[in-house]
């Protein structure tokens, strides 16, 4: 049956979160589409459930119309203000095309999950207000009995002559209940208020540092572009003072009266991080990151989309998030992995963050001390300005590197003498040392000394992992699989079963009996799940005295430690050694972050680092030239290889539990891209990928590298919208990543 415009004169198109790449169509009455409001939510049928979605187009009858089926009407529409404004649809939109995923999907993933699940967006609030302690006859109403919590909350709304709101209250330690048991008793009463959303103007709480030249030339040019778009790369090396740079070109935006975003990587919103922001400036700072509940994500998420707030530090969803004031956006350490989501909607943060200045006409300032080659490639091309700050703030001087060769150095448990050596003198002389090992557990391998046998893992191409604590036993660090560990091998019965190789808890363990008279922290993902492990680390790390501290990259990430004087860091190796052309970017950013966490404070640092392959050109460039040098020789090689950032790259991968029906799709997937246009790309493969096996599953890949990008975009979304409707084997399943970071 085909239906005619006649029969739908008013439609709306809306996001819903299905696997669906369009939106999707519902019939309206002239009524409710005078009512709909685009960026407002809707309730929908779909497949027999009731979903909620967001309104993204309003097409009434001028527009010529056809659809094979007809169109269903909707549940209802909610009576609410837009929650998504214009633009930041618009951005959304894009983000979802760009990134070949379901418009749906996308935008409700940008929707705090309460909003999601249908309930209501409050303007209004409850207000709590004392009321005199009699009753209609006139007689006196008992209080709560003195020195009790009751008497005391009552006590603390009785201070708010007019009433208070509710999280006012809640904040002041007034709980929901105990305002029911009051009201239940007559002694107060609660009335409805619109929440006051207006922004407080911005107010110093700190006075500006003195700029020196390089950042006064950075906050000057950044300062310039406001109101306008433009982007800037501040290439500063650590310690640079690349914070005091974002705080001064902040404060101007604030002075404007625009909000200003703030991303920071995963584990880059430290409590150091946040107290610098919230010490200088007087205004509505709020945090968006995962660790929210769902109602403090929803109440922050409303103080942003509203523009009540002017400060919003948050990881990369937040780039997402509605700012009606939108004036500046900031990326810290751009370079950063976590920026790119490795699942479902794999968008890069720092992308989107680029595309969203561009539309709303800011600057945005993404801010490294080891940049992303993508963006250096931006600087070469001039698309992007290059700010430096080649030289330490303040009075720290950057540390001095040395290498030790693992294949001629004695060593005791894996560490060189020399680095043993070199721990001890600091510490004797009262110095905090830092040691990096990017590698949780014991030990990465069990082995067999007798026949061989190592444990690995039976769903994935990697070794179990021994741990020890909390629990003695194996792990997958790919799929999470746990064993116990074996008394004898499965293979030859052997009992003389040894752990190869170390991980952070086996180090600690070495440390501890090498300087059992210093203090030992362990910072890694094993650790940190215990409550308050961080505190500790950062109680000593503030505090003079000899220490230890021990742990993976968590440790190199935003966190300073202005007493730590040496830095080793043990074992970089693999990085040099991976298949995956981005390595050894990823390692000398790894190296150079973790290197920066030595002598920020009055003490000159120095980084030792031990490896088998001390020859090698990348660390030799990177250690005696700096990473500026080490990232144009590298750019140079990507060039000659026409590979990323000289070529757009994208990546399809299928899973399946035979190799051979992933193989045969891609094969087909590159055989008929050809039918859906002329672009010219060069296929990679397709070939098992560098982890064939995965929790349970076989995969391959298919890379593909084009010059242009946008012809490259344009081809892609039909073709793999194609792809993705075809019949396919089995469990096959398949996923595309648009500019890949990982090939793993
Ligand atoms: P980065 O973010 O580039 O690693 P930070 O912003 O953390 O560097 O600055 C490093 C240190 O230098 C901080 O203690 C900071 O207070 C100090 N600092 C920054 N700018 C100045 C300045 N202009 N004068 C004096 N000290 C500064
Ligand atoms: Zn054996
Ligand atoms: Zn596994």
């Amino acid at each position: 049956m085909t239906t005619t415009v006649q029969d739908h004169p008013y439609r709306i198109r809306v996001a819903i979160a299905v696997f669906i790449f369009d939106l999707i169509e519902y019939e309206v009455t002239p009524e409710q589409f005078e009512q709909a409001t685009i960026g407002a939510r809707v309730a929908v049928p779909f497949m027999n459930k009731k979903m909620i979605g967001i309104i993204v187009e309003k097409i009434d009858c001028h527009v010529a119309f056809t659809q094979p089926f007809k169109l269903k009407p909707i549940i209802k529409l909610f009576k609410e203000p837009a929650l998504f404004d214009q633009q930041c649809l618009h951005v959304l939109s894009w983000a979802a095309h760009y990134y070949q995923s379901p418009i749906g999907e996308v935008i409700l993933t940008a929707l705090p999950n309460i909003l999601r699940q249908g309930r209501p967006y409050h303007l209004l609030s409850y207000y709590w207000k004392i009321l005199e302690p009699h009753n209609e006859a006139g007689d006196e109403i008992k209080l709560p009995k003195a020195g009790s919590k009751l008497y005391a909350a009552y006590q603390s709304i009785k201070l708010h002559k007019k009433g208070a709101s509710e999280s006012i209250l809640n904040m002041s330690g007034v709980s929901t209940n105990q305002l029911k048991q009051l009201e239940k008793r007559g002694l107060v009463e609660h009335f409805m208020q619109p929440i006051d959303f207006s922004p407080t103007p911005m107010q110093l709480a700190q006075m500006p540092l003195d700029a020196n030249a390089e950042q006064d030339i950075a906050i000057k040019k950044i300062r310039k572009a406001l109101g306008k778009y433009e982007s800037f790369l501040l290439d500063g090396i650590t310690g640079s003072g690349k914070t005091e740079v974002y705080l001064q070109a902040i404060q101007t935006a604030l002075e404007r009266n625009k909000q200003v975003l703030v991303l920071v990587p995963e584990i880059g919103l430290t409590p150091q991080t946040v107290e610098r922001f919230k010490a200088r400036f007087l205004t509505d700072t709020i945090l968006l990151h995962s660790g929210l509940t769902d109602s403090q994500r929803l109440q922050a998420w409303q103080q942003a989309q509203t523009g009540k707030a002017s400060i919003i530090l948050g990881t990369r969803l937040a780039i997402f998030c509605p700012l009606p004031r939108l004036g500046l956006i900031i990326l810290d350490e751009e370079h950063d992995l976590s920026y790119k989501q490795q699942d479902m909607f794999r968008y890069h943060a720092r992308d989107v963050a680029l595309y969203r200045a561009f539309k709303q006409q800011c600057p945005v300032v993404l801010g490294s001390a080891t940049p992303s080659f993508e963006s250096l490639y931006l600087v070469q091309q001039q698309k992007m300005t290059h700010l430096r700050l080649k030289h330490r703030a303040g009075t720290a001087k950057p540390p001095s590197f040395k290498l030790i060769d693992l294949k001629s150095a004695e060593k005791q448990h894996g560490l060189a003498k020399s680095l043993i050596e070199t721990i001890r003198q600091q510490l004797e002389k009262g110095q905090q040392v830092l040691v990096f090992i990017n590698r949780r557990g014991y030990a990465p391998v069990l082995m067999c000394t007798s026949c061989g046998w190592q444990a690995d893992c039976p769903r994935c191409d990697a070794h179990l992992t021994l741990h020890y604590h909390p629990r003695a036993q194996l792990q997958c660090h790919h799929c999470d699989l746990i064993q116990p560990i074996p008394t004898s091998c499965p293979s030859c019965q052997s009992t003389e079963l040894k752990p190869i190789g170390s991980g952070t808890a086996r180090i600690e363990e070495h440390l501890q009996e090498l300087f059992p008279d210093y203090p030992i922290f362990r910072v890694d993902r094993d650790t940190t799940m215990q409550s308050n492990s961080w505190e500790k680390v950062y109680q000593r790390a503030y505090r003079s005295g000899a220490a230890i501290f021990l742990g993976t990259q968590m440790l190199a990430k935003g966190h300073h430690f202005p007493y730590v004087s040496l830095v080793t860091i043990l074992d970089i190796d693999a990085g040099l050694m991976s298949v995956d052309f981005r390595a050894p970017e990823r390692t000398a950013q790894l190296i150079m972050q973790v290197a920066g966490r030595a002598g920020r404070g009055q003490v000159a640092g120095q980084v030792l680092l031990q490896s088998y392959r001390p020859d090698h050109p990348l660390l030799q460039t990177l250690i005696h030239e700096g990473y500026a040098a080490f990232a144009e020789k590298s750019l140079a090689e990507r060039k000659i290889a026409q590979l990323p950032p000289y070529r757009y790259a994208a990546l399809i991968r299928a899973e399946s539990q035979n190799d051979l029906f992933n193989l045969e799709f891609l094969q087909m997937a590159a055989q008929i891209w050809p039918n859906f246009g002329n672009t010219e790309v060069e296929f990679w493969g397709p070939i098992p990928a560098p982890m064939q096996r995965k929790a349970g599953s076989y995969r391959a890949h298919l890379l593909m590298l084009c010059s242009s990008r946008v012809a490259l975009q344009q081809q892609i979304s039909l073709w793999w919208q194609w792809l993705f409707k075809q019949p396919r084997k089995f469990e096959l399943r398949i996923i595309i990543d648009i500019d890949p970071q990982e090939l793993s």
